[in-house]
């Protein structure tokens, strides 16, 4: 088989599996990234342990990519949790399923994997053109600027691998939107996913609580769709809204309701342990001059933070009967107008849709050309989604570019 040539833009997780895949196969590969290095945003979400990819059985994962599984759906059977650990360890790479499901790398941090595969991928002849940013492009012929000036390339095939748009910082900074809009892509702009969401705290409970964790809680909410969703866990109250554990997870409906209605509302249950009969009949013994912050701690285990939430959602909390007060504790408005920005969000929602790729994610419009990991349109939560669908979908289209190569 003749060797053709193919050029990978961007050095994260999606296009290193691609280059892989392709070199592997006989042809020569360069990959083209902005930085000055490779994988530097897999390299931070390894800082807070590595959290590679999930041990849920296969359905419930393809799952969690809700519309976009049975898109995503061929790349993650063909490149799967199992097929990314075998990987791993191929680098010598132990991984392990925590207690949660989460799979981890043994180390708890990117930096071993990477060095380990950057090193293969050069003894393979992956070449590496690190400060070169893709600026231009028409079809196969791709403009980059680079410290020296601007370089054309001509590729047989190209795999765009360029990110989502959250932490600009480490490359990814979409800008690649526009580049692929002037190419007549359909483009579903990129928006914030696994991100804080915003309100209007009083001075009070920003001065006093915010940083402050809330722990044990339930946060329930009507989907676009209709569907009721209620999830139990912990965030955190931030200065301007609430972020982490469950608001990540909620956050894509949260999202949607912004998006569709100016504002998302939710409810929080304060006391997910108790019924609403139960913390009813908690409350109902209030002792002759005990304090309402002291009455509620001691009948319902509520104090710190959820007491002050009590206060800042509900208007005199301490005025209601031990029935309004159990209805009151277990369902907290909310009201969200806004996600963070995308720049602080751990990934993103939108990218190029569906619509344009072909089932090897190559763009119809542009043969010859692949996209792959988070700059396709598609959003899942944290949890090792993310990263296993980048490798997965790196993978397949890796695959399918030597598959085009071997008929073109
Ligand atoms: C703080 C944080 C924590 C995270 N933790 C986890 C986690 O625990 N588990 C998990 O599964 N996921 C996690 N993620 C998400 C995960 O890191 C990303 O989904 C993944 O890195 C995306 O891979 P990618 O290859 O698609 O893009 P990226 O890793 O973003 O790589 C894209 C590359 O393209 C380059 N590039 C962009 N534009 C151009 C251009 N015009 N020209 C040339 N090069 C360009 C960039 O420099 C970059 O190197 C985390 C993300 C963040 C920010």
């Amino acid at each position: 088989m003749q060797s053709k040539h193919v050029a990978i833009v961007g050095a994260g997780p999606a296009g290193l599996m691609a280059a892989e895949q392709i070199v592997a196969q006989g042809h020569q590969v360069t990959v083209y990234d902005a930085k000055p290095s490779a994988c530097r945003k897999f390299l931070l979400a390894g800082t807070s342990g590595m959290n590679i990819s999930n041990a849920d059985p296969f359905e419930t994962f393809l799952g969690r990519y809700d519309e976009a599984a049975e898109w995503l759906q061929p790349a993650l059977s063909a490149f799967d949790a199992d097929a990314l650990r075998a990987w791993c360890a191929d680098l010598g790479v132990s991984t392990f399923v925590g207690s949660s499901g989460r799979v981890f790398t043994e180390e708890m941090k990117a930096a071993p994997l990477v060095r380990a595969w950057l090193k293969r991928l050069r003894q393979a002849g992956v070449e590496f053109c690190m400060r070169h940013k893709l600026v231009a492009m028409n079809a196969n012929q791709l403009s980059f600027s680079y410290p020296q000036g601007t370089i054309e390339v001509t590729a047989d095939a190209v795999v765009l691998a360029m990110g989502g748009g959250s932490w600009p910082e480490l490359g990814s900074d979409g800008e690649w939107q526009g580049m692929l809009e002037s190419q007549q892509l359909q483009i579903s702009s990129l928006r914030s996913a696994n991100s804080g969401v915003v309100c209007t705290w009083s001075e009070h409970l920003q001065t006093n609580f915010a940083g402050q964790p809330l722990k044990n809680i339930e946060i329930s909410l009507t989907r676009i769709s209709g569907e009721p969703l209620s999830l139990r866990g912990e965030c955190v109250v931030s200065r301007d809204g609430m972020e982490s554990g469950v608001i990540y997870l909620l956050c894509k409906y949260l999202r949607e309701q912004i998006e569709q209605q100016g504002e998302a509302k939710a409810t929080l249950d304060i006391s997910p342990d108790n019924s609403l009969p139960q913390l009813e009949q908690r409350l109902t013994k209030r002792k002759a001059k005990e304090s309402f912050s002291k009455y509620l701690k001691r009948s319902a285990g509520i104090s710190g933070i959820k007491t002050a939430l009590l206060y800042e959602c509900i208007a005199n909390p301490q005025s209601l009967s031990p029935a309004q007060l159990a209805a009151a504790i277990k369902s907290i408005p909310l009201r969200f107008t806004h996600t963070r920005p995308l720049a602080e969000a751990i990934s993103c929602a939108g990218g190029v849709c569906r619509v344009n790729c072909n089932d090897d994610f190559m763009l119809t419009q542009l043969p010859g050309v692949f996209c792959a990991g988070e700059m396709l349109d598609w959003e899942a939560p944290t949890g090792g989604y993310l990263l296993t669908a980048c490798f997965a979908t790196g993978y397949y289209a890796g695959q399918g570019v030597c598959r085009y190569l071997a008929n073109n």
